[in-house]
């Protein structure tokens, strides 16, 4: 008799659970169909800002390499795996930034099963391709630091989504318009405020050579550490290389980027007696909340700084 009892306690509570979990089931995709955004991915913090900026209330987004971290070398957690596999559109930088190293992303479209040009895009299509110093063939990926690539980003994510969701098309032109005039606007700014610093103190001197767009486009020669976050990080003969391109100038004030170790920079500021100036953005926007948490808010910190630290 008891027993019975519990075995029709158990049945009810059965029942009862599958009912609950069908419910829940059902309330998940009634959402999903009602949302119906496109579903964007983008590798790193700066991309996805960029989506965010075009994509507005639009799009649903997710960013995979976590703010504050290296994006040239990643291990995909299983919630990237999901999201890129259930992704419309998936943008990355290109130009190896996520495909060089261990090549992270490249398995990551393989595992989840999705194609290149198809639903995986570049965002620096078009950009002005600089290489790196110590391999000639091999890109340096760092063209978001000149703001007029940056626009070109911007406009590539501009064009994908009107393509894959031509129904808001309006919409992502105007959000385009609105973002690309306020970051013209710096860029402009910004070459106007260097041309004052003296000749002999323009040197940026970083941790990561990730500064060659960045020279190009405001006319600040670069020195670093090292060329590219894949490599050794503060070698002797690294370090010489460095110290002998400060003395060579008449530089004031060095700078470390905010996604990696500040430790050799440290040991480079005691050995040239010059101070660290400022911490900058190059792989990764600051956390949510702080200063230098959008693309917009990083290269005015950066210029602002840089230009400070300088002049
Ligand atoms: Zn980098």
């Amino acid at each position: 008799m008891k027993k019975n009892l519990i075995a029709l306690i158990g049945v009810v509570a059965m029942i009862t659970g599958m009912a609950v979990f069908l419910n829940q089931r059902q309330t998940v995709e009634a959402e999903k169909t009602t949302s119906n955004r496109l579903q964007v991915v983008s590798t790193n913090s700066i991309i996805d800002d960029m989506v965010r900026n075009v994509g507005g209330n639009h799009v649903e987004h997710y960013s995979i390499v976590a703010r504050g971290t290296d994006p040239h070398e990643y291990e995909p957690r299983p919630t990237d795996i999901a999201a890129t596999a259930e992704a419309d559109v998936v943008f990355y930088n290109g130009l190896n930034l996520e495909t060089g190293g261990n090549g992270w992303f490249t398995k990551l479209v393989e595992t989840s099963k999705k194609q290149f040009d198809k639903d995986v895009f570049a965002v620096s299509k078009g950009v002005r391709v600089r290489y790196l110093t110590t391999n000639a063939n091999e890109p340096d990926p760092h063209a978001w630091l000149d703001l007029a690539n940056g626009i070109k980003y911007v406009e590539t994510i501009n064009q994908t989504l009107q393509k894959k969701d031509p129904e808001h098309a309006t919409a992502y032109q105007e959000n385009t318009d609105r973002y690309v005039a306020k970051l013209t606007q710096l860029h402009q700014e910004a070459q106007t405020k260097f041309r004052q610093i003296p000749e002999a103190q323009r040197l940026l001197v970083t941790s990561e050579g990730a500064f060659k767009y960045f020279s190009a486009a405001y006319d600040i020669p670069a020195a670093y550490i090292w060329e590219v976050n894949t490599e050794s990080q503060g070698t002797p003969e690294q370090m010489r290389t460095v110290i002998a391109k400060i003395h060579a100038s008449q530089v004031k004030s060095l700078f470390v980027e905010s996604s990696v170790s500040p430790k050799s920079m440290n040991k480079l500021a005691q050995e040239t007696n010059l101070p660290v100036a400022s911490t900058i953005f190059t792989d990764s926007l600051a956390a949510k909340g702080k200063p230098g948490s959008t693309y917009y808010a990083m290269m005015k910190w950066n210029l602002d700084h840089i230009y400070d630290g300088l002049k």
